[in-house]
Protein backbone atom coordinates (compact mmCIF):
# COMPACT_ATOMS: atom_id res chain seq x y z
CA UNK A 1 0.00 0.00 0.00
CA UNK A 2 1.40 3.44 -0.89
CA UNK A 3 2.01 5.51 1.93
CA UNK A 4 -0.91 8.84 1.81
CA UNK A 5 -0.30 12.04 2.33
CA UNK A 6 -1.93 14.48 4.34
CA UNK A 7 -3.51 16.88 1.57
CA UNK A 8 -3.85 19.67 4.19
CA UNK A 9 -0.12 19.51 5.83
CA UNK A 10 1.57 16.61 3.84
CA UNK A 11 1.64 14.43 6.89
CA UNK A 12 0.87 11.04 6.83
CA UNK A 13 -2.46 10.41 6.35
CA UNK A 14 -4.32 7.30 8.17
CA UNK A 15 -7.63 8.62 7.22
CA UNK A 16 -10.06 10.01 4.16
CA UNK A 17 -12.66 12.15 4.38
CA UNK A 18 -16.40 10.55 4.14
CA UNK A 19 -18.08 13.59 2.71
CA UNK A 20 -20.37 12.67 -0.15
CA UNK A 21 -19.94 14.14 -3.26
CA UNK A 22 -23.11 12.39 -4.73
CA UNK A 23 -24.36 9.03 -5.89
CA UNK A 24 -23.92 6.95 -8.99
CA UNK A 25 -26.55 4.57 -10.06
CA UNK A 26 -24.93 1.34 -10.65
CA UNK A 27 -26.18 0.57 -14.50
CA UNK A 28 -24.69 -2.88 -14.88
CA UNK A 29 -26.35 -4.64 -12.13
CA UNK A 30 -30.01 -2.83 -12.49
CA UNK A 31 -29.23 -4.04 -15.87
CA UNK A 32 -29.32 -7.31 -14.40
CA UNK A 33 -31.54 -7.18 -12.05
CA UNK A 34 -34.20 -4.96 -12.80
CA UNK A 35 -34.20 -3.85 -16.00
CA UNK A 36 -37.09 -2.45 -16.79
CA UNK A 37 -35.93 0.10 -13.86
CA UNK A 38 -32.50 1.14 -15.19
CA UNK A 39 -33.86 4.52 -16.89
CA UNK A 40 -36.05 5.46 -13.65
CA UNK A 41 -35.35 9.15 -13.06
CA UNK A 42 -32.45 10.07 -10.28
CA UNK A 43 -35.16 10.48 -7.35
CA UNK A 44 -37.06 7.35 -7.60
CA UNK A 45 -33.57 5.05 -7.91
CA UNK A 46 -33.60 2.59 -5.13
CA UNK A 47 -30.60 2.71 -2.42
CA UNK A 48 -29.54 -0.39 -2.76
CA UNK A 49 -28.55 0.53 -6.57
CA UNK A 50 -26.54 3.38 -5.86
CA UNK A 51 -22.79 3.98 -4.98
CA UNK A 52 -22.20 6.65 -3.19
CA UNK A 53 -18.83 8.75 -4.29
CA UNK A 54 -17.12 10.14 -1.02
CA UNK A 55 -13.95 12.64 -1.15
CA UNK A 56 -11.87 10.27 -0.25
CA UNK A 57 -8.97 13.15 0.55
CA UNK A 58 -6.35 11.92 2.22
CA UNK A 59 -6.21 13.29 5.57
CA UNK A 60 -3.81 13.60 8.96
CA UNK A 61 -5.83 13.19 12.82
CA UNK A 62 -4.86 16.99 13.08
CA UNK A 63 -6.13 18.31 10.25
CA UNK A 64 -9.38 16.12 9.61
CA UNK A 65 -12.60 16.85 11.08
CA UNK A 66 -14.25 14.30 13.46
CA UNK A 67 -17.99 13.42 13.34
CA UNK A 68 -17.95 10.26 15.38
CA UNK A 69 -18.00 7.71 16.49
CA UNK A 70 -20.39 5.70 14.98
CA UNK A 71 -20.63 2.18 17.17
CA UNK A 72 -21.35 -1.04 15.08
CA UNK A 73 -22.67 -3.83 16.91
CA UNK A 74 -22.45 -7.38 15.47
CA UNK A 75 -24.16 -10.35 16.05
CA UNK A 76 -22.64 -12.69 19.07
CA UNK A 77 -21.96 -9.35 20.97
CA UNK A 78 -18.81 -7.56 19.05
CA UNK A 79 -18.98 -4.29 18.32
CA UNK A 80 -16.33 -2.03 17.06
CA UNK A 81 -16.48 1.85 16.14
CA UNK A 82 -15.71 3.71 13.69
CA UNK A 83 -15.28 7.14 13.39
CA UNK A 84 -16.79 9.64 10.45
CA UNK A 85 -14.00 12.31 8.93
CA UNK A 86 -14.14 15.15 7.18
CA UNK A 87 -11.73 17.47 5.02
CA UNK A 88 -11.74 20.62 7.42
CA UNK A 89 -13.40 22.48 4.12
CA UNK A 90 -15.94 19.32 4.21
CA UNK A 91 -17.98 19.39 7.58
CA UNK A 92 -20.64 17.21 6.12
CA UNK A 93 -23.66 19.64 5.81
CA UNK A 94 -24.73 20.26 2.09
CA UNK A 95 -24.38 16.16 1.66
CA UNK A 96 -24.67 16.04 -1.90
CA UNK A 97 -27.80 13.85 -2.94
CA UNK A 98 -27.23 14.92 -6.69
CA UNK A 99 -26.24 12.13 -9.36
CA UNK A 100 -22.58 12.02 -10.78
CA UNK A 101 -20.63 9.80 -12.82
CA UNK A 102 -17.58 8.29 -11.59
CA UNK A 103 -15.80 10.36 -13.98
CA UNK A 104 -17.43 13.95 -12.09
CA UNK A 105 -16.59 11.91 -8.83
CA UNK A 106 -13.38 11.48 -9.99
CA UNK A 107 -12.30 15.09 -11.32
CA UNK A 108 -14.52 16.62 -8.08
CA UNK A 109 -11.72 15.03 -6.65
CA UNK A 110 -8.80 16.08 -7.79
CA UNK A 111 -9.99 19.46 -8.20
CA UNK A 112 -10.37 19.59 -4.24
CA UNK A 113 -7.22 18.24 -3.08
CA UNK A 114 -5.19 20.06 -5.38
CA UNK A 115 -6.63 23.04 -4.06
CA UNK A 116 -5.75 21.93 -0.57
CA UNK A 117 -2.37 21.25 -1.85
CA UNK A 118 -1.83 24.65 -2.98
CA UNK A 119 -2.98 26.19 0.16
CA UNK A 120 -0.22 24.62 2.05
CA UNK A 121 2.36 24.45 -0.46
CA UNK A 122 2.29 28.01 -1.21
CA UNK A 123 3.07 28.82 2.46
CA UNK A 124 6.20 26.55 2.55
CA UNK A 125 7.91 27.04 -0.79
CA UNK A 126 11.24 26.72 0.91
CA UNK A 127 10.28 23.36 1.97
CA UNK A 128 10.97 21.51 -1.27
CA UNK A 129 13.62 23.81 -2.28
CA UNK A 130 15.58 22.82 1.47
CA UNK A 131 15.80 18.94 0.77
CA UNK A 132 18.26 19.89 -2.65
CA UNK A 133 21.17 21.12 -0.10
ZN1 LIG B 1 -2.83 17.16 7.98
ZN1 LIG C 1 -13.47 16.09 1.76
Amino acid sequence: MTKQICAYCGGQADLLCDYRLGWERLRTKMRQEVPHLATLPSHNVPLRYRHIHTCDTPLCHACAKHSGPIFFCLRGGHGFSDSIDYCPDHDGHGTSRMEITGLQARLLRQRWVAKAKARWQKHTPSAEQATLF
